[in-house]
């Protein structure tokens, strides 16, 4: 019987091999393109988004040619491993300082170069600091130093924990790439690659209904997760889990839970299948306004603060 079993188990969670690979870089970049015509609201947000992507895929792509194996005297091949082209020695999940540093200076300068002003300052003194500082910002964020507030808290750390996960989250997809898993994801919603909260919920298309998975705010990896049940505090109890979705974006939608309060947004990929989660995730603000004008916490923020 179990040859047949479509599902390959880690700790309780059914893993569904056939789910999506993360959106390449490219796609994300066209998606916000796309979704900025449709909403004129988001049309700032997303063009920003569409450039910091580009910036992004700058570092993932820096990052895989330099352990692609032809450049042997590479200063960011880290020492402290053996980084072979197999990866094959790849337990825990590390920042490794020496691979990231050097593309971190040039990162927060293309930042500073296309943000707001208020992000603007920020990005420039920290493309312009030294290498202490510049460790220091990255590891409190690998950490989970940063406290996860309100966008509109006003706090400058914000600005901080924006440019550390921003430059951070194509460096954990490399890391998820090349193997490296980190060993405390055992909790049920949490990303089991890296232990990070998800961002958004996805439904996609099975049989003869929709089958839900979660979408990782740090490595992007999707995995399945059980449709009527709360990621934050496993609420099962279907009249504690409303749902609202808003007339303007009718494949994006809030699910909450009144036991704990948080929501999530879902991506509703089977009414909308060109959706690219995290990008939709991101243009659909006015539903995280909403979330939280009616008492409900998201799980962790998104890149624009929400
Ligand atoms: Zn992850
Ligand atoms: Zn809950």
């Amino acid at each position: 019987m179990s040859g047949d079993n479509p599902f390959t188990v880690l700790g309780d969670q059914p893993l569904i091999p056939e789910l999506p690979p993360r959106p390449a870089f490219p796609q994300r970049i066209q998606r916000a393109y796309e979704l900025s015509e449709r909403y004129p609201g988001g049309v700032e947000l997303l063009r920003f988004y569409a450039r910091l992507a580009f910036s992004q895929q700058h570092v993932f792509d820096s990052l895989s040619i330099s352990t692609a194996g032809g450049d042997a005297s590479s200063s960011r091949k880290p020492k402290d491993r053996s980084f072979s082209s197999s990866l094959a020695d790849t337990d825990g999940w590390p920042l490794l300082l020496q691979s990231v540093l050097p593309l971190f200076p040039g990162f927060a300068g293309s930042l500073a170069g296309i943000s707001p002003a208020a992000m603007r300052d920020r990005a420039s003194d920290i493309a312009a600091s030294d290498e202490v500082a510049q460790a220091h910002l990255l590891t409190r964020f690998w950490n989970g130093d940063f406290a996860q507030e309100p966008a509109n808290s006003g706090d400058s750390s914000l600005a901080d924990r924006f440019i550390a996960v921003a430059f951070l989250q194509p460096y954990a997809e490399w890391l998820a790439q090349s193997g490296y898993s980190n060993s405390a994801a055992m909790g049920h919603a949490i990303c089991p690659i890296c232990a990070s909260e998800p961002i958004c919920a996805v439904l996609r298309d099975q049989d003869h209904g929709a089958r839900r998975s979660l979408v990782c705010s740090l490595c992007m990896y999707e995995w399945s997760f059980l449709r009527a049940v709360c990621p934050a505090c496993g609420e099962d109890r279907f009249d504690l889990l409303p749902v609202f979705t808003p007339q303007e974006t009718p494949h994006v939608r809030i699910d909450a839970c009144e036991t704990c309060h948080h929501y999530l947004k879902t991506v509703d990929m089977t009414k909308d299948g060109l959706a690219v989660p995290i990008v939709d995730e991101l243009a659909a603000v006015s539903l995280d306004l909403w979330a939280t004008n009616h008492g409900y916490r998201k799980l962790t923020p998104n890149l624009a603060g929400f």
